[in-house]
């Protein structure tokens, strides 16, 4: 039997936080991850708000870093991701696709997902035109007229990374003004590549072999209108990961993990951090530290179990 002190579940950066402390601190840990260490941070062309990077840093490097330091101390890394969680005789079964693992404790770390537009053409065009990935597709779009829909940071941040690419970029917003940081708005709306379309939803992707254009309606009179772009990258916000938790632990109706202030879930043993908690604020900074503290409050968990002879 697979037997761990700890098993962290994701690979983003509160994740490989947690596995750092905990192997650093001499507990058997694994950490699963089924796609890509970092999480959203490896879909981001520059982190420029994590302290200690002046120039700012890749996602990608930025967790590889991540990943080296908790692999340094120990941290054991599988490449899968979990289908469900149950507790049997006192352990934490964690199932994964290819393997039943046992755990005293367990850290869910497991992010979240890009939410899509639920428009007709949407998913047909998808690696057709349409994105979820500045950093991963951007140069494919060189030379070409593209629309980013999105009023956040991430629409902001990541229109103004593909102005490297596209000949012109429509920046899409169902309301008046975005809610995106002063700094990346300013920078935005100062752009010359870039085109703000206020008040506009997306209601149709459009296309033959690939994508053509994007059928938009004006929020404020109704009027449709057809806009000629090639390709269609949607930032307008996340969705938690959690669909295998439901039943085991409490979500709330958003499917976000319910925590009370020492990252406790509502089962005993098992911890949560980072944007798949309910109150997530979307910044690596504070991940890293819920990654922390959930470290922290595992180990004297698990403290606790070996003072009680339970473990
Ligand atoms: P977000 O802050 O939740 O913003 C989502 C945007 O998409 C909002 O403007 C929202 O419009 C719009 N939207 C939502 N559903 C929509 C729909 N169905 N159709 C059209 N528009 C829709 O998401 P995010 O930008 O991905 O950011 C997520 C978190 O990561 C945030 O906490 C953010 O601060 C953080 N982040 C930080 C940085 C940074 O610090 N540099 C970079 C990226 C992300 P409304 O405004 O009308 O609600």
């Amino acid at each position: 039997m697979s037997l761990f002190d700890c098993i962290v579940v994701g690979g983003g950066p509160a994740g490989l936080t947690a596995g750092l402390y905990l192997a650093r601190g001499k507990q058997n840990t694994l950490l699963l991850e089924k796609h890509v260490f970092g999480g959203q941070i490896a879909l981001t062309h520059l982190v420029e708000n994590y302290p200690g990077f002046p120039d700012g840093i890749s996602g990608i490097d930025l967790s590889d870093k991540f990943r080296l330091q908790a692999e340094r101390f120990g941290l054991k890394i599988k490449q899968d991701g979990a289908i469900s969680i149950s507790k049997e005789e006192g352990l934490f079964k964690v199932k994964t696709q290819s393997a039943d693992l046992f755990a005293k404790a367990v850290i869910l770390t497991v992010g979240s997902n890009p939410r899509k537009l639920g428009v007709p053409g949407e998913a047909e065009f998808l690696n057709r035109g349409v994105s979820y990935c500045a950093t991963c597709d951007g140069a494919l779009f060189d030379g070409l007229d593209i629309a980013v829909v999105g009023g956040g940071d991430s629409a902001a941040q990541e229109s103004l990374f593909l102005t490297r690419f596209a000949k012109k970029l429509y920046l899409i917003h169902r309301r008046e003004q975005m809610r995106a940081q002063p700094t990346l708005r300013e920078r935005v709306l100062a752009n010359k590549k870039i085109e703000f379309l206020p008040n506009k939803v997306v209601t149709q992707v459009v296309g033959d072999n690939a994508m053509t254009g994007l059928i938009l309606e004006d929020t404020k009179t109704g009027e449709k209108s057809h806009l000629p772009v090639e390709g269609l990258f949607v930032f307008i916000g996340l969705e938690p990961n959690t669909w295998f938790l439901k039943g085991f632990i409490e979500l709330d109706e958003r499917g976000y993990i319910v925590t009370n202030e020492r990252l406790q879930t509502s089962v005993e043993g098992v911890f949560a951090a980072g944007d798949c908690r309910k109150g997530a604020s979307g910044q690596v900074a504070i991940a890293v530290g819920e990654g922390c503290k959930a470290a922290l409050e595992a180990q004297h968990y698990l403290q606790d179990l070996a003072q009680c002879g339970k473990s």
